[in-house]
């Protein structure tokens, strides 16, 4: 008979502790003391006590995982909508956007593509949409065109393509940013357009672009892989036209105006009287 009484030389509490690492509890390990105290003095009873320690660890287990997923997603800076000035932008389709990041278009696995010319926030709302998929529970994976196209040529030469490119059809939504800055060699096009083919109604994909469909040709060299690779990404795609002017460039022309009108106004001051 194996016997299950507990060593009277060791503190309940040490064992207790052990437990709650071995079952991957670590609220319950920090709380169980100080929600026990607060619980016999509101003379709360042991059901109720110990739901108490489950909600708690529930809620830190949820928070440590998105933590998680937006650590892995390598999101380069973390933004949200709560920054992004739609008012800058008045063309692009704020109802839409703000529908974007229920988030159900990564579980129908649809795409988006944010075309615009560069500062007017195509990144900013890709990585507020991805962080939005981070807090819905769903992996997440950011990277820009060119970096991606390298890690994939990389992957080739040292013979482990086909363990990135189940990561990469794995992964809930795949944010590549920055198509159209550089272009591709015939290889690396081609590496990006087995990307895309194998996450076609597999998996979301986000795509910014400060290039027009009809010029994508010029980054992927080949007519015949960008009309391919165009007609899996835009099948299921909402198009977030973002054209405007860039957001850099008007807030650095305010400050200027401010600082020529404060001037002027300091000037006037200065004038004797
Ligand atoms: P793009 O990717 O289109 O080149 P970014 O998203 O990188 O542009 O935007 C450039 C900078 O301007 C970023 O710091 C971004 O946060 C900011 N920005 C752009 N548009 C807006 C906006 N409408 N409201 C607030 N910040 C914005
Ligand atoms: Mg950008």
């Amino acid at each position: 008979m194996t016997d299950t009484s507990i060593p009277t030389t060791i503190a309940p509490q040490v064992l207790l502790v052990n437990h709650f690492k071995t079952l991957k509890l670590p609220t319950f390990a920090r709380e169980y003391e100080k929600v026990g105290n607060e619980c016999a003095r509101d003379d709360v009873d042991y059901a109720r006590y110990l739901l108490r320690l489950c909600e708690l660890e529930s809620i830190d287990r949820e928070r440590r995982n998105t933590e998680r997923r937006i650590r892995l997603a390598k999101f380069p800076v973390t933004k949200s909508l709560d920054t992004f000035d739609f008012a800058a932008i008045p063309g692009l389709n704020k109802p839409l956007v703000l529908e974007l990041m229920r988030g159900e278009w990564i579980d129908k696995r649809e795409n988006i593509i944010a075309l615009g010319p560069s500062g007017v926030g195509k990144t900013h709302v890709a990585l507020a949409l991805g962080l939005a998929a981070c807090q819905k529970g769903m992996s997440v994976s950011f990277t820009t065109a060119a970096a991606l196209v390298h890690e994939l040529m990389e992957a080739r030469d040292e013979k482990r393509l086909r363990t990135l490119q189940k990561q990469l059809t794995n992964v809930k939504l795949l944010i590549i940013d920055e198509l159209g800055y550089v272009p591709f060699t015939a290889v690396g096009a081609e590496l990006l357009f087995e990307v895309f083919s194998r996450r076609y109604e597999h998996a979301a994909t986000l795509v910014t672009s400060n290039l027009p469909f009809d010029e994508w040709t010029s980054v992927l060299g080949s007519e015949r892989l960008t009309v391919a690779l165009l007609d899996r990404l835009t099948h299921h795609a909402h198009i977030l036209e973002m054209n405007g002017e860039s957001y850099r460039l008007t807030a650095s022309k305010k400050r200027q105006k401010q600082t020529v009108q404060t001037k002027s106004i300091e000037k006037e001051d200065a004038r004797p009287i």
